[in-house]
């Protein structure tokens, strides 16, 4: 069976379009933190299932999730009503190319999310073992409206001389309102904690959203002599699209 029923723990509400939750974690289910795992819901003897990035670390007991809400979604029209005590069905094999072992070790480790892709981040972030590898951390989440930053409390109470937190709000008035690609791009990202200027030798990036941003931070990154991980071999940027465009 490669789905076990969890149960669900506790639901979270941010924004009228995302909102976290937490499963039960399945028996002998081992993740790195950063990856992501298939779950869903069973309607009708049916399941529909997606891929979700765990928000929680690796040596966690419950599984969390940061989901969006998709009104007409086949999955999270549905999800985004569940309750404790409901049941979701949880994938056993994890994967994903977000994890601490797909970049080497160095000296900065950028995260530059949007929406929802935060989530492998937090997992990461929650993850004593990143500040092992990097002497630090800069988290980048970029989103519409300030409702939407999910986590941001607990992000800002993480904030130490290693781990710094940008939060950046495009749609409505907001300190910092740039999206994070442009930020990373300018150089101000490094400038702003008095880290050295960005450069592949010694710094590393990864990347979670939406296609377009996603897209444009690897050409960006490519030009600048920067080397993806992959097949081929462990890079200084690795990247994951928080969703996939469905076409009809
Ligand atoms: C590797 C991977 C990891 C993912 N991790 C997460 C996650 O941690 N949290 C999460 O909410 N979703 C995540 N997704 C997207 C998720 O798999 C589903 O697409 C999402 O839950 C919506 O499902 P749905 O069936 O309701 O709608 P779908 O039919 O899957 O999507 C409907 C529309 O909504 C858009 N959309 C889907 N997901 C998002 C999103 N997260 N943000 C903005 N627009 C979106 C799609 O582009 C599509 O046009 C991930 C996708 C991939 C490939």
């Amino acid at each position: 069976m490669p789905y076990s029923e969890q149960a669900v723990l506790s639901v979270r509400p941010w924004s009228d379009k995302t909102f976290s939750f937490t499963l039960s974690r399945p028996q002998d289910f081992a993740f790195a933190s950063g990856e992501f795992v298939t779950i869903g819901l069973k309607r009708e003897g049916k399941l529909i299932a997606r891929a979700y990035s765990i928000v929680s670390p690796g040596d966690a007991s419950e599984l969390e999730f940061l989901s969006i809400h998709v009104p007409d979604g086949p999955l999270t029209s549905q999800l985004a009503q569940v309750r404790p005590g409901d049941s979701v069905w949880v994938n056993s094999k994890p994967t994903g190319s977000l994890t601490l072992e797909h970049v080497r070790p160095g000296r900065v480790l950028y995260m530059i999310a949007t929406g929802t892709g935060l989530a492998p981040f937090m997992s990461l972030v929650r993850d004593p073992a990143t500040f092992a590898r990097f002497e630090h951390a800069v988290l980048v989440h970029s989103v519409r409206t300030e409702a939407e930053l999910a986590y941001r409390e607990e992000l800002e109470s993480r904030m130490n001389g290693r781990f710094h937190y940008v939060p950046t709000v495009t749609r409505e008035p907001f300190p910092t309102p740039e999206r994070g690609s442009v930020l990373f791009q300018s150089g101000v990202l490094a400038e702003r904690f008095g880290l050295p200027a960005v450069d592949p030798e010694n710094d590393r990036v990864m990347i979670c959203g939406n296609p377009e941003m996603t897209r444009e931070m690897t050409d960006h990154l490519k030009a600048a002599g920067w080397t993806i991980t992959n097949h081929r071999g462990i890079g200084n940027f690795t990247t994951e699209l928080a969703f996939v465009t469905h076409h009809a």
